[in-house]
């Protein structure tokens, strides 16, 4: 590996033959036998894309899921879809329509197995799987069976530990949680949400990382951003304690982000998957910009610590502009590589 190597959160956008574009929860366009085909044609070229544009860490884009979080539960018996249920998530920040957990939770079978195997099988580039974290699966449902976060977070984490240790059986090298709740519950983070990670890494055989953002750049959160003053200390809260964690990887938002980047000390001994990379603007961003935020970086997280990312998923943006900040996001990397390597 490089120094600085490239990697993304996770998601691309689709293809507007996949599902309607620009849009978050966007419907499929074809069913059955079709859609599993232009699933698999789009995870082809997702990757295809990323290795284009140098990145040295891909993903199979989430091609082949509607959402984060449903994207998983859809495979989990237990939870009642008929059941929808509004309730304010992310302490409040929106409402969403949630089904409900009804009895004891088990997987059906594998959840991404067969994206997970075709990435694998047509590319020879380390390769990252994402899945939803415990602490954020359980701020985005509905109970009626457990009666405790806690109780159903860990259940919730077994579930993760069986797919996980399955995607490493597959070939993927990195597994990594996304914890968007991560900076709303901050006292909770030290008390279970990190206890439910371990449990979801629990003899895994590769790597692992945790993504915490301040959400896509969608309504909802740009308004919720402008209330949180200058500089945004959550992470203060939280750093030490994913710090002591048994997590390999934090990825974390950094360029136009209000986090002082002093705070990635709080980090010290984890890789740091820096984000360079603005998903809440279409304007695109120079390799010089990259370059410069990794140049901040390395104040403060060793250089070889240092992988360079996008703050978050780029699911919801327009195909072309998301291109050409995977192109910015190599070439600023590259350019870095020269400069400070
Ligand atoms: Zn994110």
């Amino acid at each position: 590996m490089p120094l600085f190597p490239t990697t993304i959160a996770g998601s691309l956008p689709k293809p507007a033959w996949l599902a309607e574009p620009n849009k978050l929860w966007a419907p499929w366009r074809l069913a059955g036998a079709e859609l599993e085909d232009a699933k698999r044609d789009a995870t082809l070229l997702a990757l295809k894309l990323q290795e284009d544009c140098g990145i040295d860490v891909v993903t199979d884009g989430e091609q082949s899921r509607q959402h984060f979080v449903h994207g998983f539960l859809e495979f989990v018996d237990g939870i009642d879809f008929a059941r929808k249920v509004e309730i304010g998530i992310r302490a409040d920040r929106y409402k969403a329509m949630v089904p409900t957990v009804t009895s004891a939770l088990r997987l059906k079978g594998r959840v991404h197995g067969r994206e997970a195997q075709l990435a694998r099988a047509h590319t020879t580039r380390k390769l990252k799987f994402t899945l939803p974290g415990p602490m954020t699966i359980v701020d985005t449902i509905a109970d009626t069976h457990y009666g405790d976060r806690v109780m159903m977070a860990m259940a919730f984490a077994d579930l993760l530990n069986a797919e996980a240790r399955a995607l490493a059986a597959d070939g993927v090298d990195v597994v990594q949680f996304d914890e968007p709740a991560f900076n709303v519950y901050m006292r909770e983070v030290p008390d279970w949400g990190i206890a439910a990670l371990h449990r979801a890494i629990e003899g895994l055989t590769c790597a692992s990382a945790v993504h915490i953002c301040y959400g896509y750049g969608i309504k909802a959160n740009i308004d919720w951003k402008a209330t949180l003053g200058g500089e945004w200390r959550q992470y203060e809260a939280i750093f030490p304690a994913l710090a002591k964690s048994r997590i390999d990887q934090v990825s974390v938002e950094c360029r136009n982000s209000h986090v002082p980047m002093s705070l990635l000390k709080l980090l010290d001994g984890k890789d740091v998957q820096v984000g360079v990379i603005d998903v809440a603007t279409d304007e695109v961003e120079t390799p010089e910009q990259v370059a410069a935020v990794i140049a901040e970086a390395a104040k403060y997280v060793a250089k070889d610590k240092i992988i360079a990312g996008t703050n978050c998923g780029m699911a919801p943006m327009r195909s072309d502009i998301a291109l050409a900040k995977l192109a910015a996001l190599g070439k600023g990397a590259e350019l870095a590589r020269k400069k400070f390597g």
